[in-house]
């Protein structure tokens, strides 16, 4: 059964065959979708982006610049969709940055100002920054969903300005899910393990992180990434259609535990 069928979507975050994002849209496209990637601007990312998509088998994909800290450039995108698509079903927000100078083991407290800002400007600003923009295109109500950690719940060695900025999405998604509701527009959260992605690789004690969460977690074992990419079809789709405001783990278990 095709659960998105005829959906249109915007995916945001994809780098390479690593990322959330790629991993989402393959299940999405896998189950009906029609996905546009918008991308962070620059000529490399557009050819490593292109690359991804056609070697995984999407011919001809819809690509857009766009840096979600300029404002100017998410205002050409969602008119740039609005001509092409003529309408959004849903958005996926899976994208993140922090200056990984500040993601090492006891240097949070050190964290400059200027960073703090401009990792909650790209990592959480930019969700609001998206949705309002995509409201207007969501005729038929939609399905916002973003990407958290467990470290906005629990401070995670080196996680740090993340954590933080993590907990303040979840906040955003809430508040969020109570602006949009009454359109029928539910905006949620994936609050994945970690995963071998290039963002994750600047964390310092990734490898840490994932050896512990194999050893304790419920499941023995950390998880695939195409496990995030199932769980996000299920909050795109219809089959969640009374879910909103929520953060939904899927972690082998590793939130449910004492650790
Ligand atoms: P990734 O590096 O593949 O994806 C991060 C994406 O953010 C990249 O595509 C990058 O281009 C984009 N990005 C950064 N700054 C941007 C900007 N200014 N404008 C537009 N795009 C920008 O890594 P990922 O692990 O797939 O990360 C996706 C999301 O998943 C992030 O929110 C991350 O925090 C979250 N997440 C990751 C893990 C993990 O272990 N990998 C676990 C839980 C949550």
């Amino acid at each position: 059964m095709k659960l998105l069928e005829n959906k249109i979507g915007l995916v945001f975050g994809l780098a390479n065959d690593r990322s959330i994002a790629w991993h989402i849209a393959r299940n999405a496209i896998e189950h009906g979708a029609t996905c546009g990637f918008p991308y962070l601007s620059g000529e490399k990312m557009e050819r490593r982006v292109r690359k991804t998509l056609e070697d995984g088998g999407v011919a001809a994909p819809w690509l857009y610049p766009c840096d979600v800290s300029r404002d100017d450039d998410l205002d050409s995108l969602f008119s740039a969709a609005a001509k092409h698509f003529g309408r959004l079903d849903f958005v996926v927000h899976s994208i993140a940055y922090a200056d990984r100078e500040y993601l090492q083991p006891g240097t949070f407290a050190e964290t400059p100002r200027a960073a703090f800002a401009q990792a909650l400007d790209i990592s959480v600003y930019s969700l609001l920054a998206v949705a309002r923009r995509a409201q207007p295109l969501m005729t038929s109500g939609g399905s916002i969903l973003t990407l958290s950690y467990y470290g906005a719940e629990k401070a995670a060695s080196g996680y740090n300005v993340m954590g933080v900025a993590k907990a303040a999405l979840e906040s955003a998604v809430r508040y969020l899910a109570v602006d949009l509701g009454p359109q029928g527009i539910r905006v949620n959260s994936l609050s994945a393990g970690p995963c071998r992605t290039l963002s994750a690789m600047a964390v310092g004690g990734i490898d840490d992180i994932l050896t512990r969460v194999e050893a304790v977690a419920p499941l023995r074992r950390n998880i695939e990434t195409d496990e995030v990419g199932k769980a996000a079809v299920y909050l795109l789709s219809d089959l969640s259609s009374g879910v909103t405001g929520e953060t939904h783990h899927v972690d082998a278990g590793y939130s449910a535990i004492v650790t």
